[in-house]
């Protein structure tokens, strides 16, 4: 299966014809589920690496930061390190 791009326009000032994705389809490339060389879709699996062309996704775009609430609080008194 593979993801299809729409025609958008034209950019005069590089002589390039410019295609999209539909929001669903761009979600799918930016979070791992596409791949955004081939555009494979991966149909709901995440993958590091396109099966189809070798694309190496870049995973530490992938891990977000802890948010902090999930941190353990230090001066809680049920902390224990
Ligand atoms: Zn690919």
């Amino acid at each position: 299966m593979t993801i299809i791009p729409t025609y958008t326009g034209f950019d005069e000032g590089t002589g390039r014809v410019l295609f999209g994705l539909s929001d669903s389809d761009f979600n799918k490339v930016t979070q791992g589920y596409g791949c955004p060389t081939c555009l494979e879709d991966f149909g709901g699996v995440y993958h590091a690496k396109c099966y189809v062309c070798g694309h190496q996704r870049d995973v530490s775009a992938d891990v977000v930061e802890t948010p902090r609430y999930w941190l353990p609080d230090p001066s809680d008194p049920d902390y224990h390190a």
